[in-house]
């Protein structure tokens, strides 16, 4: 997503990640789903008021712990879309932490989530207001699903999913962010087999774009992909992919994916 939603990998870590894994204090919310995600999924909460920083081949990652003191109303969008999944899928995916942070900044351009493979960490910026609560929520699954497209896909060109696409379509980071179109993750369907514009960054952004308006179950995004061949064999792959790393994402998790 346009605003925060770079893979970062490949990199190293230079200035360990120094949030505070202690007792948080200020929100009885936060304390029970850091014990509950603990307990579930072995998945570290974390929101600690401290500066970080982490350098990776893509940059500098940076930013300050939330607090827990505000985070309540982020903690119930947080609760209801990461409940969602059922827990195998987090111990699947090798996912770590989740930190929220005030500031997140990539390279010094503010960002509202990042999702990072060195330390398995995802990254939320709870005080990105200006964006719609529809984004925000789509933000999660959209980060976590980096992790779960490391995990499960790593990170070699994905062929086969660019060979769904129709021919002459090449993915282009420039197009994804063109002025003048507004927010790059809204769903626009800006091209056969695209939902977003975001989407038409590289087949990475292209898959997370995707599982996200799923998860989030965006009535707009079903109705794009009803009519368009090349979006439905998308998803196609995206489920079977899913359903062969984590066999709980069957049909039934799809189906309660939509009612939740
Ligand atoms: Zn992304």
């Amino acid at each position: 997503m346009t605003k925060g939603v770079k893979m970062v990998r490949g990199g190293c870590l230079v200035l360990a990640f120094i949030f505070a894994v202690g007792a948080a204090r200020g929100s009885v919310l936060f304390d029970q789903l850091k014990k509950e995600y603990r307990e579930k999924a072995g998945v570290e909460l974390v929101a600690g008021t401290e500066k970080f920083s982490v350098m990776t081949d893509y940059g500098q990652i940076e930013g300050v712990g939330a607090g827990t003191g505000d985070i309540d109303l982020f903690l119930y969008m947080f609760r209801k879309e990461f409940g969602k999944y059922p827990p195998e899928l987090l111990r699947l995916s090798g996912l770590k932490r989740i930190a929220f942070c005030s500031e997140l900044l990539h390279d010094g351009q503010r960002r509202s989530g990042v999702a990072l493979s060195e330390n398995f960490t995802v990254y939320l910026n709870v005080r990105s207001g200006v964006f719609s609560e529809r984004f925000r929520r789509k933000l999660m699954h959209h980060e976590f699903f980096h992790i779960i497209d490391f995990a499960s896909f790593g990170y070699e060109r994905d062929t086969e999913w660019e060979a769904l696409n129709a021919p002459g379509v090449d993915y282009n980071p420039a197009a994804a962010t063109a002025a003048g179109h507004g927010p790059s993750s809204d769903v626009t369907h800006p091209a056969a087999g695209f939902l977003t514009r975001y989407s038409l960054a590289e087949s990475r952004e292209d898959k997370a774009e995707l599982f996200s308006n799923l998860m989030f179950n965006d009535l707009q995004a079903r109705e794009f992909i009803k009519r368009d061949g090349v979006l439905a064999a998308k998803v196609q792959l995206l489920k079977a992919r899913l359903k062969a790393f984590c066999p709980e994402l069957d049909d039934g998790f799809w189906a309660r994916a939509i009612q939740f």
